[in-house]
């Protein structure tokens, strides 16, 4: 018997094979080539709730929710309708409107260190802000990023940057000039000892900027205690702490992971969740360091489509959904319940497992011991993770291409979801196993 599962990929083949002669590797983002777990992507047709179809008529449950924004689940109905009616109005006018005013206050209000924000188009644009903002405060030019903690593309940011970059096992990238690298000093997540480290060798430390939460070497908490102690050793150096909560805002918390664990940086970069599925990103901080952003200060940035109506439109929508605090509570059962479903799942196999999730963001690790690191995340079992990925997607179920990003749950992700998705990864999982 033939099941829907066995359908030909015609129409994907077809598009594929155009794609790659007109973009590099046929995609506009690296990690959406597959080249991490072989094979070719599906082409999108369409998204509804916890699933996406593709050109071939295939659906499947997805756990990408487009790498994080969809936290309603997709083509949310009031989102769409929101969309439609404000297209009406025009899509870009270059001049203030009031939604931006309406997002910036859902944002002020929300994420407790931040009391002035900047819109721009995407979470890269908002990493590269706030590293010139910390720069310009402190006429410093040296910043220290984790290993494995990605920050967008921003040329200072490429360096030990996991996700894409891990994946495709680049170490840094060409084009990316020494002098600037040369600024940008690593330590490892998690281990205060080595921060302390770079802090004794460098004096000139403009700022730390960390993922609270890691997602992008897959899903790795902060330890106990961890974020707090950066924070105090940041204020000790006058070292400005900049929280990346691009994935974590609205994700783990309403007011992200700096609410989850009551630890307040200077700075905050935005975006996913806060553009709603539309392109947004945002910096913000106290009053006293935004200031010192054009036109009120010296330090430039700007952006021609920034505060753009649509997406301020798609991201008022969902946050002002967010404000029913219950909502993250729903989304803590679900990925709970499909994290131990997942768990004794391959136990069951005799596969070994780790997996790490906050709230609605988990990675399930093909690997014997706790991640909580680069150096531990590097030691999961690829080959193993790119067979459970096409043995997932023969059995209805799309996860992020890579053994290195985090996974997310929507609303949209119900009961009756979450038990099918645990089915297929039994079935999965034995499929893989010896
Ligand atoms: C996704 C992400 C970025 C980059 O955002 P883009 O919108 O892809 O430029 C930056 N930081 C973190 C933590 C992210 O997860």
């Amino acid at each position: 018997m033939s099941s829907a599962r066995e359908t030909t990929r015609d129409r994907s083949e077809e598009l594929f094979a155009r794609a790659v002669e007109l973009m590099p590797g046929g995609v506009n983002s690296p990690v959406r080539a597959f080249r991490a777990v072989g094979g070719m992507p599906q082409f999108i047709r369409s998204a509804n709730g916890a699933t996406i179809t593709d050109v071939d008529g295939r659906t499947y449950i997805d756990y990408v929710g487009s790498w994080g924004p969809m936290i309603l689940g997709h083509a949310d109905p009031e989102i769409v309708a929101a969309l439609q009616e404000a297209a009406t109005r025009g899509t870009s006018f270059g001049a203030p409107n009031e939604l931006e005013v309406e997002l910036a206050e859902e944002i002020v209000d929300a994420v407790p260190s931040i009391e002035m924000v900047r819109m721009v188009n995407s979470g890269t644009e908002a990493t590269m802000s706030a590293i010139r903002l910390a720069r310009g405060v402190t006429g410093r030019n040296k910043l220290v990023k984790f290993e494995g903690c990605y920050h967008g593309h921003g040329d200072s940011l490429l360096v030990k940057a996991g996700s894409g970059v891990a994946t495709l096992g680049l170490p840094d990238s060409p084009g990316v000039p020494a002098s600037l690298a040369e600024n940008t000093l690593t330590a490892p997540f998690n281990d205060l000892d080595s921060l302390e480290q770079v802090f004794k060798q460098h004096a000139d430390i403009a700022a730390v900027i960390i993922e609270p939460i890691v997602g992008n070497m897959g899903c790795v908490p902060p330890q106990e205690g961890y974020l707090k102690a950066v924070r105090e050793l940041t204020s000790r150096h006058g070292t400005l702490l900049i929280f990346d909560e691009v994935m974590t805002g609205f994700r783990v918390a309403r007011g992200g992971a700096q609410q989850l664990y009551g630890v307040m940086p200077d700075i905050t970069t935005l975006g996913k969740i806060i553009g709603g599925g539309l392109p947004v990103g945002a910096y913000g901080g106290s009053r006293d360091l935004m200031d010192h952003i054009a036109p009120v200060g010296p330090i430039y940035q700007a952006g021609t489509l920034s505060g753009n109506p649509l997406s301020m439109t798609a991201g008022l929508t969902t946050l002002k959904r967010l404000r029913d605090l219950s909502i993250y509570e729903t989304l803590e059962r679900a990925t709970s319940k499909l994290c131990n479903g997942l768990s004794a799942a391959a136990e069951d196999a005799g596969i070994e497992t780790v997996i790490n999730r906050v709230g609605s963001m988990w990675t399930g690790f093909f690997n014997r011991e706790p991640v909580t690191n680069w150096t531990t995340a590097n030691k999961s079992d690829r080959k193993l993770f790119g067979r459970f990925f096409h043995a997932m997607l023969d059995h209805g179920v799309y996860l992020a291409p890579s053994q290195f990003e985090a996974g997310f749950v929507s609303l949209a992700h119900s009961d009756e979801i979450i038990d099918r998705t645990i089915s297929a990864a039994g079935k999965a999982f034995d499929s893989i196993k010896g």
